[in-house]
């Protein structure tokens, strides 16, 4: 298919090139209909790249709470390397995540929440909602959002980095439209007792159901998602939770590694995301980053 006319007739062979990084042949091919030429290389996920060869350890490495400095060190390479691969491979999990949830059987049984974490100082928090589904525990939306400080640090926050727009909403909103591709109208939502959930879920998905309940998370005083409690009813989105702060060097509790900017925290979150789901059927294959197509 033509890249620049979307056009799948008139796309002709021309010839090929030998790629100068590696010797590897690669077919050029001429759209007809917009003059326009382009290569098998433009749809690669190492288009334009000369370190193609650790693509793939990069991707399983920065899934597995290393931080992108140590992964550059790991790989020989200057960090803004890891830096733009974490920009490219965002961008591919992010649009494979959305394949997947317009491709895959409809959901019938979904658990959400929000996970809180921060932009270079806890003084500037995000929140990061959430929606697994419940058999499988794969990771179906995500996004995430400014919020103001809470409790001790709310005055120094605003002091220093003014009043914080929430976008709590926004972002819940966010996801929530993103489960219509994926989720059947009649499902069943879990969550926990937070209020603005019901009227989120009412709007989106008027005919499913809701069951909200005192998460464990929220019950006693302690280490977020790792607490021992009798029963958790949203065990599934805890320990997806708790594998993304394991797996994520920058949602790890009490680290250096501070994400720095919130887009490309987002990015970030995407590749865990399509990592996870990709390591839920590592019977099937070791989790490799290709770019999604059924
Ligand atoms: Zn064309």
């Amino acid at each position: 298919m033509c890249p620049i006319c979307k056009n799948n007739l008139n796309v002709i062979k021309r010839g090929f090139y030998r790629r100068p990084s590696d010797n590897k042949k690669i077919q050029r091919f001429l759209c007809k209909h917009c003059k326009k030429g382009f290569s098998q290389q433009t749809f690669a996920i190492d288009y334009r790249q000369q370190k193609r060869w650790f693509n793939q350890s990069c991707f399983l490495t920065l899934c597995s709470g290393v931080s992108q400095r140590r992964a550059s060190y790991i790989f020989n390479v200057v960090p803004r390397t890891i830096a733009r691969r974490v920009r490219k491979f965002g961008e591919i999990c992010e649009k494979n995540l959305c394949k997947y949830r317009e491709t895959r059987n409809k959901a019938n049984d979904v658990e959400f929440d929000e996970m809180e974490s921060f932009i270079h100082t806890k003084l500037k928090p995000v929140t990061i909602p959430i929606a697994v589904e419940k058999k499988t525990r794969k990771v179906l939306a995500l996004s995430i959002g400014n919020i103001g400080a809470k409790g001790l640090l709310k005055q120094l926050s605003i002091q220093k980095y003014g009043k914080r727009p929430s976008e709590r909403l926004s972002s819940l909103k966010n996801m929530t439209q993103s489960l219509k591709t994926c989720v059947s109208p009649t499902a069943r939502f879990s969550s926990d007792k937070c209020p603005l959930y019901p009227k989120l879920i009412r709007d989106n998905f008027p005919q499913a159901s809701h069951t909200t309940c005192k998460g464990a998370r929220g019950a006693i005083v302690g280490l977020g998602e790792l607490k021992k409690t009798v029963f958790d009813p949203i065990f599934t989105l805890n320990h997806t939770y708790a594998m993304f702060r394991d797996n994520l060097k920058t949602l790890s509790r009490r680290t250096w590694a501070t994400a720095k900017r919130k887009d490309r925290l987002l990015l970030l979150l995407y590749i865990y995301a399509w990592f996870h789901n990709l390591w839920l059927d590592r019977k099937q294959q070791k989790p490799k980053l290709e770019i999604f197509v059924t």
